[in-house]
């Protein structure tokens, strides 16, 4: 990694796009996966590189999901696997969920350095590798494992594409997605959609486990009850323009 100063007004930010790169130069991280996150960087510039309220909820509602589910599945790809590979281990470990590496950009190469990579970070068994089943889409985010997305009854699927997200929500599966776009077509189809970046989103799902675990089934399901993923979306959006507006007059300019 270079030395980016810590006192850089852009240091996490930074420190990310490295992440990526590095990442590209392991293997785990295919070249689309840089424009990828330079869209999601967009994003969290608009809505301030903060978690809001409302993406703090749509947390601990996916929370509750995962901690109620039968076989909860955490997918991986190559961004998140190079991004955050501690926080992923460290949330299928505090809520018993299984990890799934799934490849819009698929090898079978990829998917085995991911494993690799995972199992390096303190993963025990992480899914992905055999590929015996097919959701019904043209590509190779098609591909899962039988004993994992496919039977799953919750997946959770940061950065997901639009096409899976919504063949899995077909499934009747409980689809909660990582996303900063809160219009892409993934966040408009998931049951939870979460506006955060995964490298705050993770760790704060596995703070919000370690509150919540302890609770009753009825309290979990509570929370599942009070949420409305239509007023998330709406928060989100509601959030970016504020967002502006105050940047905008800080500068002393007219928020027409
Ligand atoms: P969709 O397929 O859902 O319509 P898309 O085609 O616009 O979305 P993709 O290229 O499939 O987008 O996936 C990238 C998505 O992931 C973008 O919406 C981007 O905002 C989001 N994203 C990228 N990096 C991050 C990140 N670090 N945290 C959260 N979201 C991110
Ligand atoms: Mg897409």
């Amino acid at each position: 990694m270079t030395g980016i100063p810590r006192d850089h007004p852009r240091y996490e930010s930074l420190i990310t796009r490295e992440k990526i790169i590095d990442g590209i130069h392991m293997g785990i991280t295919s070249q689309q996966g840089l424009v990828a996150q330079g869209r999601g960087e967009a994003f969290d510039y608009l809505i301030g590189e903060r978690t809001t309220e409302s993406a703090a909820f749509a947390e601990r509602a996916a929370v509750a999901h995962i901690l109620l589910a039968k076989n909860p599945i955490i997918s991986v790809n190559g961004n998140t696997a190079a991004l955050v590979p501690e926080s992923l281990v460290a949330l299928a470990d505090v809520t018993g969920a299984m990890l799934e590496v799934n490849l819009f950009h698929r090898s079978d190469a990829r998917v085995h350095k991911i494993i690799e990579h995972l199992k390096a970070n303190g993963a025990g068994k992480v899914l992905g590798g055999k590929g015996d089943k097919r959701l019904g889409l043209s590509h190779d985010r098609a591909i899962v494992d039988e004993e994992g997305i496919f039977s799953a009854d919750v997946v959770l699927v940061p950065l997901e594409d639009g096409d899976r997200c919504q063949k899995l929500v077909e499934m009747e599966k409980t689809v909660i997605t990582i996303d900063l776009n809160p219009l892409s077509r993934t966040s408009l189809t998931s049951t939870v959609t979460i506006v955060d970046n995964v490298t705050r989103a993770l760790n704060n799902m596995v703070q919000f486990t370690e509150d919540m675990k302890s609770g009753s089934k009825n309290s979990l399901q509570a929370v599942i009850d009070t949420y409305d993923n239509d007023r998330v979306i709406s928060d989100a959006l509601y959030s970016m323009q504020e967002h502006l507006k105050n940047k905008a007059e800080e500068k002393g300019i007219t928020w027409i």
